[in-house]
């Protein structure tokens, strides 16, 4: 079946997400914008899966766990989980591997844990956005051994993104599909990256703020509704733009 989806969404944990980005608040917005699948995707971590998995159950729509990695190169990977279990060893790996350079508050945000009822749970106390010492070699494997998938996140951005700070995606990367923004010019990428072309493209907002979670607009089709189901479909590419 299709699903409208919305895979990179920012929590309040989160540098720079705002404080009114919590689960059951965007759990609530993806449902009133016509998501049917969502994720909260911070950066380097997956603490506030838990929350958002119970808040989408209770708002009707399905959520897949998922992180947003920087890597060593400080690219952004988006990675999707089939399950919390999943989610919850990637981020005791990815942990391990950020440097423990402390939050500012004042100037980052909050970074924020919270349960599904908007409350409060704790507060990262290690920023959250700085380059991890996984190299973006290692990251498709990884995943991939997890039961996910890595997708570079945001290529046609000029910061954070493997094609501005790598220039280029080979095939030995591993990458099964990739992210754009939505005004992306695909027939400009393809021509300059021909080693992916012809790759599933998924377009996320990428929201930090609840105004910038997409409306449904963008689709793929799953043959189950569950977080596998979808990481199987971006894998396939049912029903996806490609490069
Ligand atoms: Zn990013
Ligand atoms: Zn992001």
């Amino acid at each position: 079946m299709k699903l409208k989806y919305d895979l990179h969404i920012h929590s309040c944990l989160s540098p720079c997400g705002e404080d009114t980005m919590t689960p059951a608040n965007i759990a609530a917005m993806a449902m009133l914008a016509g998501i049917d699948v969502g994720a909260v995707s911070d950066h380097n971590s997956t603490r506030n899966c838990p929350a958002f998995l119970e808040a989408a159950e209770k708002a009707g729509i399905l959520a897949v766990p998922a992180m947003e990695l920087t890597t060593a190169e400080e690219a952004h990977i988006l990675c999707l989980l089939p399950s919390l279990a999943a989610a919850e060893e990637l981020d005791r790996y990815v942990y391990a591997r950020l440097p423990p350079v402390k939050n500012r508050a004042d100037v980052f945000g909050k970074q924020l844990m919270m349960d599904a009822e908007d409350g409060v749970i704790g507060q990262e106390p290690h920023l959250l956005i700085t380059a991890t010492s996984i190299g973006v070699h290692d990251v498709a494997g990884l995943l991939n051994d997890l039961g996910g998938i890595a997708i570079p996140a945001h290529i046609d951005r000029t910061s954070f993104s493997i094609l501005s700070n790598l220039g280029f995606i080979t095939k030995e990367m591993g990458f099964e599909a990739l992210e754009t923004t939505r005004g992306a010019d695909f027939d400009a990428l393809a021509a300059a990256q021909a080693e992916v072309r012809g790759m599933p493209v998924i377009i996320n907002s990428d929201a930090h703020r609840l105004d910038d979670i997409f409306d449904a607009e963008f689709e793929l089709e799953a043959d189950e509704i569950s977080a596998e189901g979808v990481i199987e479909a971006i894998r396939k590419g049912n029903a996806l733009k490609r490069l």
